[in-house]
């Protein structure tokens, strides 16, 4: 189990348009923005419309259809960015231990240059 959802989380008022995002997608299951302090050429979020916290809340409660509709998302946005044949990483940040910052699933596409082997 995670901590409930906040309405007031920083991707929250993303998706809500009150705080500005570079946004690249966004589709009835998703929306997709750089991020604000890029850790590599191409860094993207991805973020599911729906209210869930990490990966644990959303694995476990969403329906097949938002789970379809995200990882579709989360696809495409890599195809339409040029990613597919240079290649990327997809990462996802779980709680302290992983060092999650912000309480809303999102999932990191990393991309634009060659990555080596770092976790982080
Ligand atoms: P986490 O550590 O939770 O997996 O990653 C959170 C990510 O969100 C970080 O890479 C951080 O740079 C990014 N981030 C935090 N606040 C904002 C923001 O207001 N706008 C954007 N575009 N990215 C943000």
């Amino acid at each position: 189990a995670t901590l409930p959802y906040d309405d007031g989380n920083i991707f929250a008022r993303i998706l809500r348009g009150e705080i500005p995002s570079r946004r690249v997608y966004e589709d009835e299951w998703a929306v997709a923005f750089h991020d604000i302090a890029p850790q590599a050429p191409v860094h993207i979020l991805v973020i599911p419309r729906g209210r869930y916290v990490s990966w644990d809340d959303f694995s476990a409660q969403a329906s097949a259809e938002e789970i379809a509709g995200f990882v579709r998302a989360v696809g495409t946005v890599a195809r339409e960015q040029g990613l597919v044949a240079p290649g990327y990483r997809l990462l996802g940040n779980v709680g302290p231990d992983a060092g999650q910052e912000v309480p809303h699933l999102h999932v990191h596409l990393f991309g634009g240059a060659a990555l080596g082997r770092m976790i982080a």
